[in-house]
């Protein structure tokens, strides 16, 4: 049975990760004579960590100190983006700080801080351990009393009396997050305060993503998404997918071979991918269906 093999448009890197992973490998190719240290993984990609490593750029969580007193070693924070006493950290070290925080994540700052310098009780949509929630949380709570994280509703709920003595409440979500997941916490804080101010800081990258996914999912038989299973973008994807079709969510082409019978009874298949997933991985899983 000929098959029907459908590659989403938006699949791969987002503005955001294609800045960062260009500028990196562009800061080694113009310091050859410098050490480069990415704070945390660049992306969530092991492929291109390795790749990153074979160009002798390395990825650490903590800077080492820096000997040197001809050269200044350069410190690269991630479109994640990081505490501002990573950066102080970084400076008293003696690194130059390159800072490759995704634009639509210092905008989730920058509204996190203006909450809490208003006034409100700020709510973080998102996951606590998340690095990119982690760092809106340490650049807002400075300017404020209280911070809340919450994944999910489930998590508010110790919260509420909180919330309700506190009255103003303001909400940023993680750029990746799910809609519905952004919904349902303002249904449930609504009721409780007074004044409940809302940024939708879903970045228009994942947002464009999800629904084209969406849309390509209501017309397949089989979804594939392709990427790190430690991206929370590409399972958000998976998820939001497994509710209108059958769906498996892969890191590479080997792993094709665990849905065999089900890639083979599927006629329309779709194909998605995270914002940290490479071009080459995601060609690599068409060529192979191709060949099925
Ligand atoms: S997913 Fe969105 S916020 Fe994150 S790096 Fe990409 S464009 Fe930026």
């Amino acid at each position: 049975m000929k098959k029907n093999i459908k590659l989403a448009k938006h699949a791969g890197f987002c503005y955001g990760v294609k800045r960062a992973v260009e500028t990196t490998k562009k800061l080694k190719t113009e310091n050859k004579d410098k050490e480069i240290f990415v704070l945390g993984e660049l992306i969530h990609n092991s492929h291109v960590i390795n790749e990153l490593s074979n160009l002798g750029i390395h990825t650490v969580d903590e800077l080492p100190c820096n000997n040197s007193s001809k050269c200044t070693n350069i410190c690269v924070i991630r479109s994640h983006g990081a505490a501002p006493e990573v950066f102080e950290n970084a400076k008293q070290k003696g690194y130059e700080v390159v800072d490759l925080t995704c634009l639509d994540v210092k905008k989730v700052q920058q509204k996190a801080i203006e909450l809490v310098q208003d006034g409100f009780l700020l709510v973080i949509v998102g996951k606590p351990e998340h690095p990119e929630v982690c760092a809106i949380k340490a650049n807002a709570q400075p300017h404020g009393e209280k911070v809340i994280v919450a994944p999910d509703v489930k998590s508010l709920e110790s919260f509420e009396e909180e919330i309700k003595k506190h009255k103003r409440v303001g909400v940023v979500v993680q750029t990746t997050q799910r809609i519905e997941n952004l919904q349902s916490v303002v249904n449930y804080l609504l009721p409780l305060s007074k004044e409940l101010k809302v940024f939708n800081t879903i970045c228009a990258s994942t947002s464009l993503r999800q629904s084209e996914a969406k849309n390509l999912a209501k017309e397949s038989d089989l979804m594939i998404v392709v990427g790190s299973k430690k991206s929370a973008n590409t399972t958000h994807l998976a998820e939001i997918l497994s509710g209108i079709t059958s769906t498996i969510h892969i890191e590479t082409d080997d792993e094709l071979n665990n849905y065999k019978e089900l890639i083979e009874k599927s006629t329309n298949i779709g194909i998605t991918a995270g914002a940290s997933t490479p071009d080459n991985i995601i060609n690599n899983v068409m060529e192979k269906l191709n060949n099925y």
